[in-house]
């Protein structure tokens, strides 16, 4: 029995679901950007998968361990209330002070290898899907994904999924 295909939301972190105030890793320093909880909710009420895409080059620059990424990625899943099916990031750069990172990977955004692992992993219609982000590097990922890509120029994230949802086919 194949699994029944649907479309996903796939979300940048940093500017688009949390203030972008610099290689966050401590739950204390996170800022949700306004509605961001309430878009999610949304996203997943109208049948979506919901997946967070990610550069985390402050795990290859030394500012903080994978681990702390993932604390604090579980952290902001309970304040969701489980909204999110997963989260991907990349921790390489290609100058990392950190040799093991140090690389030209095909995960770091505008690099499509994120969003392209999410869409072998889970059962996604990708014709419909859509990835919002708040910089260039996010839409040129999505478009390499073949995905369409959404700025998201601040204000309250829900209004711009409800929109989103509203006008879409
Ligand atoms: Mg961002």
């Amino acid at each position: 029995m194949s699994p029944t295909r649907r479309p996903a939301a796939f979300f940048d972190r940093d500017g688009v679901l949390v203030e972008d105030s610099g290689y966050v890793s401590d739950p204390a320093d996170l800022v949700w950007i306004p509605g961001a909880g309430e878009a999610l909710a949304r996203v997943r009420r109208a049948g979506f998968f919901v997946f967070v895409v990610t550069n985390q080059s402050g795990v290859g620059r030394g500012y903080y361990r994978e681990e702390d990424v993932d604390a604090l990625h579980a952290f902001m899943q309970r304040e969701l209330g489980d909204a999110v099916d997963a989260f991907r990031y990349c921790p390489h750069h290609p100058e990392a002070p950190v040799a093991r990172y140090r690389r030209r990977c095909r995960c770091r955004k505008p690099a499509p290898g994120m969003i392209e692992d999410l869409l072998a992993a889970f059962p996604v219609t990708r014709a419909t899907s859509f990835l919002v982000g708040d910089r260039d590097t996010d839409l040129e990922a999505a478009r390499a994904a073949g995905v369409e890509g959404v700025r998201f120029a601040g204000g309250s994230l829900d209004a711009l999924i409800e929109e989103l949802l509203r006008t879409r086919p």
